[in-house]
């Protein structure tokens, strides 16, 4: 049997933890790894110490490899018969493009797998103590990414029908754009006092967590460094495991969570 395949591996959200047991398990089996740079670095020394390590990640918002070379690249490896392990932060379909390596392998007759990983869409919250869901609080979540520009008309995201259909709201990749998302939320409806947090580098020693209203949350947590996830509505409320979050002013490291 051929050796030779290609598996999409989710590293989790940050903590090498958290990676699952089964990611684990291909990733200590690989000839080359193909990781990304949200990948905890302490991942990449699981591999055999023989593994080809190639990193694909963005430097200063380009890649050093570009999207386009990188399905090249796995199908090469797996066609030479070797075990690629492609290693994303978080789970691989989640904003990570892994939908279009997933193709690419299919349409070469590369095998192909995936390992489903943590979101940090639902681990960044969960580790500052906020549930997306809490009865009475929000019964619903969508994810989200402020990417793109979110004050241009072409934008994928319906932020009027978020504004008003969505119990919470978890954006990935905006704290960029935090200004523009929080006015755009408020102005198709949801009330300025919503309660609003920003978790940084979440379930890593770096942890910090702002928490805030859409009115104040941009500039609370302006100074804080990607990667980080944004979650609005009133399960913020709970953040902290059950700390009032009067003020709503708390900025603390990953011990104090
Ligand atoms: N596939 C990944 C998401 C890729 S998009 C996943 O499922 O987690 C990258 C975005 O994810 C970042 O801009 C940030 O919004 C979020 N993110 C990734 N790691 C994070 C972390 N440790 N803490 C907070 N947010 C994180």
């Amino acid at each position: 049997m051929r050796r030779g395949r290609v598996v999409l591996v989710g590293a989790g959200p940050g903590d090498p933890e958290l990676i699952t047991v089964k990611g684990l398990g291909w990733l200590r089996r690989a000839d080359v790894v193909v990781y990304d740079r949200l990948v905890a670095p302490a991942l990449l020394e699981e591999a055999p110490a023989a593994a080809l390590r190639i990193y694909a990640g963005k430097a200063r918002g380009r890649h050093c490899i570009p999207q386009s070379a990188i399905s090249p690249l796995l199908i090469h490896h797996a066609e030479a018969g070797r075990l690629v392990v492609r290693l994303k932060g978080g789970d691989p379909f989640v904003f990570g493009r892994g939908g279009e390596e997933v193709i690419a392998c299919r349409a070469a007759g590369v095998r192909v797998e995936v390992v489903p990983g943590i979101s940090s869409a639902v681990a960044a919250p969960a580790s500052a103590g906020i549930p997306v869901t809490h009865r009475g609080l929000a019964s619903s979540f969508a994810v989200v990414t402020a990417h793109e520009d979110p004050s241009k008309p072409g934008t994928d995201v319906d932020w009027e029908g978020l504004a008003r259909g969505v119990g919470t709201l978890v954006v990935l990749m905006g704290v960029g754009s935090l200004p523009i998302v929080s006015a755009r939320l408020i102005a198709a409806g949801r009330p300025p006092s919503t309660k609003a947090a920003v978790i940084s580098r979440a379930t890593t020693a770096a942890q910090a967590v702002v928490t805030g209203t859409l009115a104040d949350i941009a500039e609370r947590a302006r100074h804080l460094s990607p990667p980080a996830t944004i979650v609005i509505g009133e399960v913020v409320r709970l953040a902290g495991a059950g700390e009032p979050v009067e003020g709503a002013d708390r900025e603390r490291g990953y011990a104090g969570v």
